[in-house]
């Protein structure tokens, strides 16, 4: 396999577990640790390990320097029809045609060319960015509070799983388009002023596909179901919209894909409330407890109890701090904790028996004594 080829098919920074913006130091970091896991000779006679340790080796290889990974880079974003692993030019059907070598040289000149290069244009020349898909999410109070790992079933645009993404038959290969020799832009030189245009026979893709793959129509595109497994983060907001990168439609001709908007619905709670980062609580107190002062027994969240000291006189309503029992949400700024706010409600109560009364009735005859004696 030719290592152009192989560029087109592999994607090497999921196979390192790295991000595409990672830096030398991520990708070396990343490389080391999983090379390290599945090295052979940790691995004895494990085939998968050792295929795996292979890939990892090839990715590093092109990654761990920085010429070659611009250069993979750059191929990817010229080349790749449909997304990652997208392109399947059969090179050895295109041996008489000069090799995939004048494909990427073409493709290469033609990112040079300013509005018809990198990022598309008007023209519809070049890599086009996928759309973004809108989802929605519905989390537990909880979840929402502590963060959960979860999963979104959605249909959606992908790569045609028949044709990877080219859009040929399988066993056939996209051509060379004849018009435009593969540049995807037709020159018309008008006297002064040399003016270019998209091709019309291959809509500016530079190839032409001769047999369209049945499932697909040739558009390299299909709708599939697909599970997305998702972190949401400690601490989302009802009505919060959560942006996951990349993980929207695939982009045509080698553009990003486009990412995934899921909007988020916090499902209430029937005993906890949210301010910000805090949560809050209702906790019923007695009328001794609350003219005594004393100690009482607030839920948190996680199900344990906590003791909250309360002052003699405490006023029904009034509210109290248990400090960093809210929302633990991971900031650019560090850890930010919230506070658990305990509202205190007054318990009257609706039955007394007799002792109950009687001291009841006299508290009220000490209150009235006191009283007359004030003024
Ligand atoms: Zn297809
Ligand atoms: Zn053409």
């Amino acid at each position: 396999m030719s290592p152009q080829r192989e560029w087109f098919e592999k994607n090497y920074y999921e196979t390192l577990g790295v991000s595409e913006s990672a830096s030398d130091k991520e990708i070396k970091k990343a490389y080391r640790k999983l090379a390290g896991d599945l090295h052979p000779d940790k691995n004895p006679g494990n085939a998968a390990a050792e295929e795996k340790f292979k890939d990892v080796s090839a990715a590093y290889e092109v990654l761990g320097d920085e010429a070659k990974r611009k250069e993979y880079d750059d191929v990817r974003a010229m080349g790749a029809r449909g997304g990652p692993g997208g392109f399947s030019f059969n090179v050895d059907d295109m041996s008489g045609s000069g090799g995939l070598g004048d494909i990427l040289g073409s493709m290469f000149g033609r990112s040079g060319r300013g509005p018809a290069g990198r990022g598309g244009s008007a023209a519809g020349v070049g890599p086009r960015r996928g759309a973004d898909i809108e989802a929605q999410l519905t989390v537990d109070f909880a979840d929402a509070v502590n963060g959960i790992e979860t999963s979104l079933f959605l249909t959606t645009d992908a790569q045609c799983s028949t044709c990877h993404g080219s859009g040929s038959r399988p066993g056939t290969s996209p051509k060379v388009c004849s018009n435009c020799g593969g540049r995807g832009v037709i020159d018309d030189n008008q006297g002064f002023f040399a003016m270019s245009s998209p091709c019309r026979v291959c809509q500016g893709n530079g190839v032409t596909v001769e047999y369209p793959c049945d499932t697909c129509r040739g558009s390299g595109i299909e709708k599939r179901p697909r599970e997305v497994k998702t972190r949401i983060p400690a601490g989302v907001k009802d009505g919060q919209t959560i942006k996951l990168k990349g993980r929207g439609a695939p982009g045509r001709n080698g553009g990003p894909s486009g990412d995934l908007l899921v909007q988020l619905k916090v499902m209430g709670h029937e005993r906890f409330g949210r301010s910000g980062d805090n949560l809050t609580v209702t906790v019923p107190i007695s009328f001794a407890d609350a003219a005594l002062g004393g100690t009482i027994d607030v839920p948190t969240l996680d199900g344990s109890t906590v003791t909250l000291r309360i002052r003699p006189g405490t006023q029904p309503g009034s509210r109290h701090r248990v400090k960093g029992k809210g929302i633990t949400r991971s900031t650019r700024q560090g850890d930010m904790e919230g506070d658990l706010i305990v509202t205190v409600d007054l318990i009257v109560p609706t039955e007394l028996n007799d002792a109950q009364r009687a001291a009841v009735e006299a508290f009220a005859a000490a209150t009235t004594v006191e009283a007359t004696q004030e003024t």
